[in-house]
């Protein structure tokens, strides 16, 4: 016997309170908590993991490696080819293993906002493979996709002008709101994704779900851009922990054969 499907989730009836508060407590120009990691996967070029808020997103990186099917290969500059792909278990209902339109889009907007900073040009006939694997998601997949594949690629040692950082912002309740959650981006009136690539103040990504006036477009793109700069910093310093972590085993390793 099949059973029956469970009742779809109430919307909250208030996604700011009266102090400006959202339903997990945030600011509205407040980012999630964001973890960064690098070089966590030994068999990938590259690799990297994100949580941003309950996202939890893996990435890695394979290439430039010579391309496959040949036909597919430039012969002035590497191919990036990308997958974003959900896990059947990153949301509330089992999402089909097969990809669907969606991540269709999104592999392209993600390779898309990634392609500008990549020096493709050093490696003509080869791809470069990104795989953003979502183990859990929770609105903003896509950003937060961005930021680690990123780091992935800088991890692989792909020469890279800038790192790329992305967060979406939107607007709940009248208001606008930095980096949506799920339940804000489905209940929510806009969202606006925005990749940003600071050294260059260049933007690389800009998508936009629902409706702004130019006013709260201007002001929302600002308040994407700044979350992006910080972002951006977080960034390096994750690139920079592995390096610290790799010296100290390397010290810790020569200090060693030396007493020894
Ligand atoms: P993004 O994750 O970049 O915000 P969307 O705006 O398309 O992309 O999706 C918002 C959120 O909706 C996702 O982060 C995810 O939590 C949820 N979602 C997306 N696809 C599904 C699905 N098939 N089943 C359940 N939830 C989903």
């Amino acid at each position: 016997m099949w059973l029956e499907k469970l009742p779809e989730p109430k919307p909250p009836e208030r996604l700011v309170d009266d102090k400006g508060l959202r339903i997990d407590g945030r600011r509205l120009d407040q980012l999630r908590p964001i973890k960064l990691e690098v070089g966590l996967l030994d068999k990938a070029d590259g690799s990297a993991y994100i949580e941003q808020g309950k996202n939890k997103i893996l990435v890695g990186v394979y290439g430039p490696r010579e391309a496959h099917p040949k036909h597919i290969a430039m012969p002035d500059r590497a191919v990036i080819r990308c997958r974003y792909h959900m896990a059947p278990f990153s949301v509330d209902e089992r999402k089909s293993p097969a990809p669907s339109r969606r991540e269709m889009e999104l592999s392209k907007v993600i390779r898309e906002s990634l392609e500008p900073v990549v020096l493709t040009d050093l490696y003509p006939r080869t791809t470069i493979d990104l795989f953003v694997e979502v183990l859990q998601s929770d609105g903003g997949s896509r950003c937060a996709g961005i930021t680690a594949a990123s780091l992935a690629l800088a991890d692989a040692g792909i020469p890279m002008r800038e790192l790329v950082a992305a967060c979406a912002v939107g607007k709940v309740q009248g208001k606008l709101a930095l980096d949506l959650s799920d339940a804000e981006d489905k209940y929510g009136e806009a969202d606006l994704p925005v990749a940003y690539v600071p050294n260059a103040n260049l933007v690389t990504l800009l998508q936009m779900d629902g409706a702004l006036t130019p006013d709260e477009f201007e002001t929302g793109l600002n308040m994407a851009v700044e979350a992006c700069k910080a972002i951006h910093t977080m960034q390096r310093e994750a690139l920079k922990k592995k390096y610290h972590d790799i010296k100290e085993v390397v010290e810790e390793k020569e200090e060693a054969e030396v007493v020894a």
